[in-house]
């Protein structure tokens, strides 16, 4: 019967893993914490049983933004959904209330504190069938979005003792977990957590690039995305700007978002990116939260994150409609030297340090990224995926003591005063600056490792750092220092092993397949498929156009219209009527009435 309920609102024939189980809970009446990633399908799980529930189910959400999502793309597919929020007049809000208290409400997005005025009302006026707590991670210090007036709703629980409380987030970090059932007093609540795998995210990781080298690889990178969105994360409010030039001054449309704009900026830049007005942004971490746009198609990484959670949530931003989507990291030492500084100055200094090892750990890992990932959210994963850069382009390794032991030499007789600029010029044999004023070129080092290009040389120190070799003495300048493994390669008591540094401008012998390269793949089996596929694109891009200007006239976002997925669909299946039309993935009963006749019109031209 629920299955029904899928097809019919949402056009999904089946349930993700999990979501069966957790929806036939929550009917039963009882309390869950459901974990999952990021674009998993958390929603479902509250939305399905709303629907079946007599009364209304009250979504607690911290954001304006994620409120206007959920109740635009519910009402989207005919759901009854309504927010109460500072963003409406009070007239408005006393029409909702009213609609929630004769019954014609099946959903009611609200704020926490919002929410804690309202529980008079509520309890007086309206039939609660359940409370959703939406990124429920709010709740906790040790989570990364805390939110003081997530820790009163606690009363729910004492106040509505036999509604079902289900909350929902994507941190799996357990401190975070225990937290959330003893402050929303559901301490014997089920736990469900779902995998944590997203197989459609592509992991890539460059190390050592500077900042000229990273915006040539996004170049690169956009030219296999041409027509697609997608985010850029960046540690500075500066290098957004930069970036955000850069990117416009190769055609590219770029918006910028970061805590330093105001309120009215940061809003036009989050519309114009939801809108598919803009193609990119490049943002700080203060961007993300409230997006729940499916197809945005890449996630770039300018700096290293500051935490594999951080990473995680942030990418998994990316191919939410489940379609191939590529992620990128850029990592180099002035991040790493940045991101400490952070996590020695900040409330927890141990725990943040530690994250901070996790994740340089990750990036400078040689075993598939993937299993590291969900390995470190307790979910081990056995064999390689075979869609990360190392599982696709194995380093290689050599015997490295030489260059190890040259660089090492440098350090050394630099009397650990160098940074990892200055070891690298030393190496070289650069008279820059810092060389000359110095006296750097004195050190009987200089230039011995110049025929190995500065690239490399910074690749391999980063690689020096992650064996061990040497440490960045973070209380002395960001000085570069020899440990005592470093010692044994030094004098020539062990020998190290280097991996080959990747290159931007070697093309990569078995380079991953793009988003679209994957699409064409399962497309290109017969002959003549390869005109078809033409057909196929050129149709996509008229229903692209036609779903952008159905969203202008409705004043939505165009994925709320249909998802890409869809789209896809819709142009490699090409219904010849509407019973097809409703019958694809994605499309439900509403959708069918409300858009048939005019996709159908369009797919008729291509046939
Ligand atoms: P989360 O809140 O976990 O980040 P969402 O609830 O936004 O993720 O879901 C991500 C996407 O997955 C949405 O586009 C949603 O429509 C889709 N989705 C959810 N459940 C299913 C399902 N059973 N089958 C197909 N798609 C689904
Ligand atoms: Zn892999």
């Amino acid at each position: 019967m629920i299955e029904n309920l899928l097809k019919q609102y949402f056009g999904y024939s089946a349930f993700r893993p999990k979501q069966r189980e957790i929806i036939q809970h929550l009917l039963d009446g009882k309390d869950a914490l459901v974990l999952m990633p990021t674009g998993g399908g958390k929603s479902m799980c509250y939305q399905l049983p709303a629907l079946v529930m007599k009364g209304v189910t009250i979504v607690v959400s911290p954001l304006l933004s994620l409120m206007k999502d959920q109740v635009e793309s519910l009402l989207a597919n005919g759901i009854e959904a309504r927010a109460i929020n500072s963003a409406a007049s009070e007239t408005e809000n006393m029409l909702v209330r009213r609609e929630c208290a004769q019954g014609l409400v099946k959903l009611l997005y609200i704020s926490p504190e919002r929410l804690l005025t309202e529980l008079p009302f509520l309890q007086e006026s309206v039939e609660v069938s359940m409370f959703a707590v939406d990124e429920a991670h709010c709740i906790s210090g040790w989570g990364h979005d805390f939110r003081p007036e997530y820790t009163q709703l606690g009363v729910l629980k004492e106040m509505f003792p036999d509604v079902p409380i289900v909350a929902l987030t994507a941190t799996a970090d357990k401190v975070t977990r225990t937290d959330i059932l003893e402050q929303l007093n559901i301490p014997e609540a089920r736990m469900f957590v779902s995998s944590f795998d997203r197989p459609n995210l592509n992991l890539d990781v460059r190390r050592g690039m500077n900042s000229k080298e990273r915006n040539q690889a996004i170049l690169q990178f956009m030219l296999r995305h041409k027509n697609d969105c997608g985010i850029i994360y960046c540690l500075s409010r500066k290098t957004t700007e930069s970036v955000a030039a850069y990117l416009r001054s190769h055609q590219f449309t770029a918006a910028v978002y970061h805590a330093g704009l105001s309120v009215e900026e940061r809003e036009k830049a989050q519309e114009d990116f939801v809108c598919d007005r803009v193609q990119i942004v490049c943002a700080t971490i203060a961007f993300g939260m409230g997006i729940n746009k499916s197809n945005v198609r890449f996630v770039i990484h300018y700096n290293l994150p500051k935490s594999i959670e951080n990473f995680y949530q942030e990418i998994g931003r990316a191919g939410r409609d489940g379609l191939p989507s590529d992620t990128l990291l850029f990592y180099n030492v002035s991040d790493i030297i940045q991101l400490n500084k952070f996590a020695q100055e900040s409330g927890q200094r141990e725990i943040n340090m530690e994250r901070l090892r996790r994740m340089q750990e990750y990036a400078e890992a040689n075993v598939c990224r993937r299993r590291i990932l969900l390995n470190y959210f307790g979910q081990p994963y056995l064999c390689d995926c075979g869609h990360c850069d190392v599982c696709q382009h194995p380093p290689q390794r050599f015997d490295g003591t030489i260059l190890v032991q040259k660089a090492l030499s440098a350090i050394v007789r630099g009397n650990s005063e160098l940074t990892l600029r200055m070891v690298v010029d030393v190496l070289c044999g650069n008279y820059s600056a810092e060389v000359r004023q110095k006296n750097l070129h004195a050190i009987k080092t200089f230039g011995v490792g110049r025929d190995v290009p500065h690239r490399d040389w910074n690749d391999y120190i980063l690689q020096m750092l992650q064996m061990g070799y040497v440490e960045i003495q973070y209380d002395r300048y960001n000085y570069l220092r020899v440990t005592d493994a470093g010692m044994d390669v030094l004098y020539g008591r062990k020998p190290a092993s280097l991996a080959v540094p990747q290159r931007e401008e070697e093309p990569r012998p078995r380079r991953k397949k793009t988003a679209k390269e994957l699409q064409r793949k399962l497309e290109l089996t017969t002959p003549g498929a390869e005109m078809e596929q033409m057909m196929d694109e050129a149709l996509f891009g008229a229903l692209r156009d036609l779903r952008k200007q159905l969203a202008q006239e409705q004043n939505l976002p165009p994925y709320i219209v249909f998802s890409d997925n869809v789209l896809r669909a819709l142009s490699t299946r090409k219904p010849g009527s509407l019973d097809e039309f409703g019958e694809t993935p994605g499309i439900g009963e509403y959708k069918c009435r409300k858009y048939g006749a005019v996709f159908l019109e369009i797919i008729r031209k291509y046939m």
